[in-house]
């Protein structure tokens, strides 16, 4: 007698299903992505009921013929996770990118007026419609390319209301779109123009009533701050993340992208769950990380988009055994993308990772990157069955083959969506 189960994706070439304890992997087990060959999976509700070769799948389980899927000897993946996004923005910023073609660097476009400052003022003139609207067709597109969960900030409002109304729209957008939104409030992102000549007094603002209010209002889960030259100092970014810490927020930073200010070690010895950007992490800095357990969050294409010819040390990382998870970093001044397969590529291509650490980086070490490795980010009875069905003859070819999108199918919960 066969157990009835809701939904069947059979007929599978490769099932790539990163079993294991959910916890990040490290070094050598980046490698171990547990494939299973000729199999399927079933799924009951949300979740998946069993996954394992096709003969003990099909044997034991039975859905109705109309929710019975036809892999065709393609591939099946968790659904991506993207650990660090600012999908959440208002118009574009294309006139920047002709600029940065001539040879301006993202510094002088940002002294000039342009970079998060504008987009400041763009989202502050957007009503509440458009901004969803634009954000809408953004997570469409990462659904189409395979993510289902997606980390968003906040941090284009940079005032109490706006940020609020920033952490409000992630929550709507999260109800109303198949992507799951996890919240973090940015508020410290950059200073905004009425604040540029009492830095102190806006970091007052987000620790006295910025983030007493987040707390209370909002779902947001993490806090993070934009800790570099020029931007939030170290000491300032202390005094932020020691407070959200203390309302029960989860942290995390944006740390040694352009200069070595301290942001691995502050994300260190503030417990953080994640260090993101790290291009100029020092051996010090790793080795905070490391001592600490801090996933190292990288994210390339925005290095490739800033035509840097510079990346994080993911080599050296790996070997130190951090945790290394990859994320877009969906954003319209310095990685304008919602694709996770071209992060995947740049990984392997100027990252030196293989194709199957850059899988376990963007799956069960992304979702631990936002406290979610109990529930996602791997294929095994119990877990959320968010999944992927590639036309691809193996997971190499996410990475390898350049430019489009493999998927045939997209599972969020238990239900294709795409
Ligand atoms: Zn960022």
């Amino acid at each position: 007698m066969k157990q009835p189960v809701d939904a069947i994706i059979h007929n599978i070439g490769q099932l790539v299903t990163l079993e294991g304890p959910p916890i990040p992997r490290r070094g050598v087990a980046m490698q171990a992505l547990g494939i299973i060959e000729d199999a399927a999976v079933a799924m009951r509700g949300e979740r998946i009921a069993a996954a394992g070769p096709e003969q003990d799948i099909v044997a034991a389980f039975e859905a109705p013929a109309s929710e019975t899927f036809d892999a065709e000897r393609g591939v099946v993946l968790p659904g991506f996770v993207d650990p660090h996004t600012h999908v959440l923005f208002a118009g574009s910023r294309w006139h920047e990118f002709e600029l940065r073609c001539q040879g301006r660097s993202y510094q002088e476009i940002a002294a000039a007026g342009g970079g998060i400052r504008s987009s400041v003022r763009a989202f502050r003139a957007a009503t509440d419609e458009t901004l969803k609207i634009q954000t809408r067709r953004r997570l469409d597109r990462m659904l189409g390319l395979g993510t289902t969960t997606v980390e968003a900030k906040s941090g284009y409002g940079l005032d109490t209301e706006q940020e609020l109304r920033a952490l409000r729209l992630i929550e709507e957008l999260d109800k109303e779109h198949p992507v799951d939104l996890v919240p973090t409030f940015l508020g410290a992102h950059e200073f905004p123009d009425e604040y540029r000549s009492d830095r102190d007094g806006y970091v007052r603002l987000i620790t006295e009533e910025m983030l007493p209010r987040v707390v209370a209002e909002t779902k947001a889960r993490f806090c993070d701050v934009f800790c570099e030259e020029g931007v939030f100092t170290a000491e300032q970014s202390r005094a932020i993340l020691q407070t959200a810490h203390r309302l029960g927020l989860g942290l995390k930073l944006h740390a040694d992208e352009f200069a070595p200010v301290g942001g691995s070690e502050l994300a260190a010895e503030l417990g953080a769950i994640s260090a993101d950007h790290l291009l100029e992490a020092t051996e010090h800095g790793l080795l905070a990380l490391q001592r600490g357990g801090v996933t190292a969050v990288l994210l390339p294409v925005t290095s490739f988009s800033l035509g840097k010819g510079r990346y994080a040390a993911a080599r050296t990382m790996i070997q130190m055994e951090i945790p290394v998870a990859l994320a877009t970093d969906c954003n319209p001044g310095s990685s304008m993308t919602e694709s996770v397969p071209l992060v995947l590529s740049m990984a392997c291509l100027e990252l030196g990772l293989s194709p199957a650490e850059a899988l376990t980086a963007a799956t069960v070490n992304a979702a631990h990157a936002i406290g979610l490795a109990g529930d996602r980010g791997r294929v095994a009875p119990g877990l959320r069955a968010d999944l992927q069905v590639l036309d691809a003859p193996s997971y190499v070819s996410l990475a390898y083959h350049l430019g489009v999108s493999h998927v045939r199918w997209v599972f969020k919960n238990g239900r294709p969506v795409h």
